[in-house]
């Protein structure tokens, strides 16, 4: 099965009323590929707003959930009251919150097999430090990472796989095409290892890390780069570029 190109835009703590309007308004009068599915991530607080704004084909995502029912979970936004919302979608696990917000590889996967088993795809996050891909250690981070993942069972049917190395982000140093590929490939081969065959074939392992109108089109030639995650470009007009980066 074809895996269908995926592009994310993750706007982070960003964004105003007025200017969350006006990035929804300039995707909805954008042609989009149609062979790409378009999932984007407004702050909390805005999601319904963009729900009810974006057209049908474009996908919204919260940034986080958390995984328990409704209850006394102060701060807090449940998978239920996403779905109550229109939200199909959620990143989990983004290196912000892992290393900010201390959630680590169990919580993670705690919070996705939560979300899969409720109703919530996720856009799944791992990557390395550039400590750590500087000690060798890159893959073993994201098999660690993988495997806390794995042992909660989850739905793979609705994960899809964002490697973000955490020195790319936000950095303007983007991976090259040959480090992404290696990394991706590996995550492939991991799965068919560890899950299955059909679920390595049909997950979707997308790149993020300062990833822009200039550098995606050669990153999305890499046969196992199948999209992207992106943070800063998603806020401007070049996401559309983005998008579109193989018409
Ligand atoms: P960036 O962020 O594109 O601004 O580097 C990517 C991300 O954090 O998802």
């Amino acid at each position: 099965m074809a895996r269908k190109f995926f592009v994310g835009g993750n706007f982070k703590m960003n964004g105003t009323l007025s200017s969350i309007k006006d990035i929804v308004e300039n995707l909805n009068k954008a042609q989009l590929d149609s062979n790409v599915e378009t999932v984007i991530a407004p702050p909390a607080l805005y999601l319904l707003l963009v729900r009810e704004l974006a057209k049908k084909e474009i996908g919204v995502a919260a940034q986080n959930v958390f995984d328990k029912p409704n209850g006394a979970f102060t701060g807090e936004i449940s998978v239920s009251q996403l779905k109550d919302s229109g939200i199909d979608w959620t990143i989990l696990g983004h290196s912000e919150r892992r290393t900010l917000l201390a959630e680590s590889d169990e919580t993670v996967a705690s919070k996705t097999k939560y979300a899969t088993d409720n109703g919530v795809s996720v856009i799944w996050c791992c990557g390395e430090s550039l400590e750590q891909r500087e000690a060798g250690k890159t893959l073993d981070v994201i098999a660690a990472q993988l495997a806390a993942l794995k042992s909660k069972n989850p739905d793979w049917s609705k994960i899809v796989i964002a490697y973000e190395p955490i020195w790319a982000i936000g950095t303007g140093k983007v991976a090259t095409t040959e480090q992404a590929q290696e990394v991706h490939a590996s995550i492939r081969e991991w799965l068919v290892k560890n899950v299955s065959q059909a679920v390595a074939d049909e997950t979707r392992i997308l790149y993020g890390g300062s990833v822009s109108e200039k550098n995606c089109k050669d990153l999305s030639k890499e046969k196992d780069i199948d999209g992207f995650l992106v943070g800063g470009a998603s806020l401007k007009p070049a996401f559309v570029d983005i998008i579109n980066c193989n018409l």
